[in-house]
């Protein structure tokens, strides 16, 4: 048996990975014949990879290593918990301290009434845990034919099934016979895109009421829920103009609809407050989390629920469960993680101190001859890429091309920024300092630099007509 360690030369460790190792998003083939980046270790902000290169991560490993990397606390606090108690569940009447305190723990925190919590091991679970109860509760209501859930295009809930067929992203629609029945998209907010000659007023309420005229359309006799990130974080960190968020919750308040509020991303300071429906002024009925919830160190994800869908639902037997819901280590951890959040004051780091540092450097990059648009929120920050920025133009080429090669770039400069189309996008962890986003936006520049340069030698510097 070959044993493998992070010692091995990165050549041999690629040509395993491509062997073996099934990617998500990705195309296999194309990976084996590059060879993956082999990471192999981590602290504070910084990756480190197989050859030694030390990179700074923009993106917190997929948004969620909030409280940054090597947190030896949370490594205590797993091994102690596996060693007492490494897994029970409890569906059967029984119970454990990880789940009674994490439950305790999130009731405080989350805003209003949002008291219960039923866990999953994943933000895409947690999403299927939704479908299931927005409907269950309408039937328990005496209403089941409110099945119908609105969600947006472009929007990302998660990749099993169910959550998938929230998402609005086309191409996961294309494979396997998605979306499931009952769930409708509007249009999103993105203004930069598809705001045509309105005024971002204008065309952030004129989104924000397509919801209003789905509902009107479907009959609201048949809508359950509607579904939506504060902040749209896969589909390219999309920040709506601010007429859109009082109209979403004026819509949902008018008609008894339940708000699901995705903060699997937004969640856990990422805004620069501890819920991104607090940043916008929403009000949940029921919040999906993950991600930040446990930093990445373990998966765990949930849903957090008002008292009156918990009333409702705890009326009937809830058919649905994971083996992993309440993992005791991941509970155990995603408690501890809130414990460090809370005692560095992080989310305030993120309000006061870091955030608006942040964005002032980012924001400056409007200047950047090909940034359209620059837009963030607390820590989640996107650039729009164009080579005209008076009539907001895509490139001639294929969405994403002059997207993707300025990730190269990032790449080569040892930094972690995404491309998203031709919208580059950061997300760092939380407890970032301001010298390291010096570091962070240095590097962000140099490699805009260079993939425009790269554009124009490409002969892609060219408007789309
Ligand atoms: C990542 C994400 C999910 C899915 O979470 P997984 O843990 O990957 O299943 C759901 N919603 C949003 C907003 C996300 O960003």
């Amino acid at each position: 048996m070959t044993v493998i360690t992070n010692h091995m030369p990165t050549a041999e460790l690629q040509a395993l990975d491509a062997a073996h190792h099934m990617h998500p998003f990705s195309t296999q083939d194309d990976l084996a014949k590059q060879g993956a980046r082999v990471i192999t270790r981590a602290d504070g902000v910084w990756i480190q990879d197989s050859e030694g290169n030390k990179i700074i991560d923009g993106m917190a490993g997929l948004w969620c290593v909030n409280v940054g990397y090597g947190r030896d606390r949370l490594a205590d606090v797993a091994a102690r918990q596996m060693k007492e108690l490494p897994y029970y569940n409890t569906f059967f009447m029984t119970t454990h301290v990880p789940a009674i305190a994490l439950s305790q723990k999130l009731a405080e925190l989350a805003p209003g009434d949002l008291n219960h919590v039923f866990y999953a091991g994943s933000g895409s679970e947690a999403n299927d845990t939704n479908i299931r109860m927005v409907r269950t509760y309408w039937a328990e209501k005496g209403k089941p034919s409110k099945k119908v859930i609105i969600s947006r295009k472009n929007a990302y809930h998660g990749s099993s099934v169910g959550s998938a067929s929230l998402g609005g992203m086309t191409g996961m629609h294309a494979q396997g016979g998605l979306p499931i029945a009952d769930i409708h998209h509007i249009d999103q907010p993105n203004y930069w895109a598809e705001g045509g000659d309105q005024s971002p007023e204008e065309f952030g309420l004129e989104r924000a009421r397509q919801l209003e005229q789905a509902i009107n359309d479907i009959g609201e006799d048949n809508v359950a829920a509607f579904i939506a990130e504060p902040v749209q974080g896969a589909g390219g960190v999309i920040v709506p103009p601010e007429t859109y968020w009082p109209e979403i919750q004026r819509i949902c308040d008018k008609y008894e609809i339940l708000l699901i509020a995705d903060e699997v991303i937004c969640g856990f300071g990422r805004t620069g407050n501890w819920f991104g429906s607090e940043t916008v002024g929403w009000r949940p009925d029921i919040m999906t989390i993950a991600k930040g919830l446990s930093s990445g160190y373990a998966p765990i994800g949930g849903s957090i629920v008002s008292d009156e869908v918990a009333e409702v639902i705890g009326g009937c037997e809830f058919n649905h469960g994971y083996t992993y819901s309440s993992h005791p280590v991941a509970a155990a951890v995603a408690l501890e993680n809130l414990n460090i959040m809370q005692e560095e004051n992080i989310v305030g780091h993120v309000q006061n101190e870091v955030g608006p540092y942040l964005k002032e450097k980012w924001e400056a990059l409007i200047d950047h001859p090909m940034v359209g648009e620059a837009n963030i929120v607390g820590m989640m920050g996107s650039i729009a890429l164009t080579p005209h920025k008076e009539s907001r133009a895509a490139f001639a080429a294929d969405a994403g091309t002059v997207g993707y090669m300025c990730r190269e770039r990032c790449f080569a400069n040892n930094l972690v920024m995404r491309h998203v189309g031709d919208r580059m996008i950061i997300s760092p962890p939380l407890v970032m300092t301001k010298g390291e986003v010096d570091v962070l936006m240095e590097r962000a520049v140099k490699s805009l630099d260079e993939g425009m340069a790269a554009a124009k030698d490409a002969g892609l510097w060219v408007p789309a007509s």
